[in-house]
């Protein structure tokens, strides 16, 4: 690891300063992804600036039934949460399908949504990555393609977003609160990452020195939610495919759906297509898969991960089946 130098900013808006001001600064939060490439000298900033004890550990009700979350609260915190798992439970199952329980009492939820992609490409200085050296090219696109997206992928880039968080948060709606230079500003989350393009070393619309300070829920109306995801080990692994969905049923026929993937896509994947397809439809297996065909017609596999497109749908299929009492054949 390269020798930096550790700050500690009096508040926020002096934190923002320092990075927005020094493009080899970084913030630190818990660490858990940026000190893992620190190690690998895949990232190197010159300054970092530790803004644990900057933003907020709470979670608050707000006084409209929204929800708000600080940077700082812990994923150990936030899946355990008992106004999370009574009120977002599809949250709660996402935040506790990450990682491991170390991780998750260091990891905050700030962190979670800026991690960066697990592409071992991009973790291997030694081979060609275009999001980590701009222009070098992509090694993933004549490699290993396991972890990579079908969706909205480009022929500079097919890495995938690797948080749990963030697909359930996308598919609640959720809105980040940021601190820039110029002050305060709200971000829906579906539109704070972005896809590779021929910029993928972009993760973000964020601009240089913005400092994350929460992430708001709107209230839900009464709706069953799953988190459900498929990886290759039982814990500990990153998400081949994974799926958040929020349902409210009148009798038999879907009122209201919120449908999100993750582990297929440069950013978590709101699936418009397919919420647009069964609102108001009734809910059957053959509604499911029309739907999730829909939303997939789009998709661009790779020889190693073809296997996505078919693991997607039936793990779709099976949670909208689970969540609405429709009996699988
Ligand atoms: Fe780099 Fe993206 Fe290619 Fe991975 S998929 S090697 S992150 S450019």
């Amino acid at each position: 690891m390269k020798p930096f130098q550790y700050q500690r900013a009096g508040d926020v808006a002096a934190a923002v300063r320092v990075v927005a001001n020094n493009p080899n600064a970084a913030y630190l939060a818990g660490g858990t992804n940026l000190v893992d490439l620190m190690k690998l000298e895949v990232q190197s900033p010159e300054v970092i600036v530790d803004v644990r004890e900057l933003t907020s550990n709470r979670i608050e009700l707000l006084d409209d039934g929204a929800v708000r979350i600080g940077a700082s609260v812990t994923n150990t915190d936030l899946g355990s949460d008992p106004l999370i798992r009574e009120r977002y439970p599809v949250l709660s199952e996402a935040v506790l399908a990450g990682a491991s329980g170390q991780l998750r009492n260091l990891a905050t939820v700030g962190g979670n949504l800026l991690q960066n992609t697990r592409c071992v490409y991009f973790q291997d200085p030694s081979t060609p990555c275009n999001k980590r050296e701009p222009g070098t090219g992509c090694a993933a696109l004549t490699g290993f393609q396991r972890q990579h997206a079908i969706l909205g992928a480009s022929e500079h880039c097919i890495a995938t977003h690797p948080s749990d968080m963030a697909v359930a948060m996308v598919a609640l709606d959720a809105v980040v609160r940021v601190q820039g230079l110029d002050g305060q500003r709200s971000i829906p989350l579906v539109e704070l990452h972005r896809l590779p393009g021929d910029t993928p070393q972009k993760n973000t619309v964020l601009e240089r020195g913005d400092l994350i300070l929460s992430v708001d829920l709107p209230p839900v109306p009464a709706a069953r939610s799953r988190y459900l995801k498929v990886r290759d080990r039982a814990s500990f692994a990153f998400a081949l495919c994974s799926t958040a969905a929020a349902v409210t049923m009148r009798d038999d026929v879907i009122d209201d759906i919120r449908l999100a993937f993750g582990g297929v896509a440069h950013k978590p994947w709101r699936a418009v297509q397919a919420e647009d397809a069964l609102r108001g439809e009734r809910a059957t297996v053959d509604a499911f898969t029309a739907a999730v065909e829909a939303e997939l017609a789009g998709a661009r596999a790779m020889p190693g991960n073809q296997f996505k497109i078919p693991l997607l749908r039936n793990l779709v299929v099976s949670t909208l089946a689970e969540l609405t009492g429709v009996t699988l054949p």
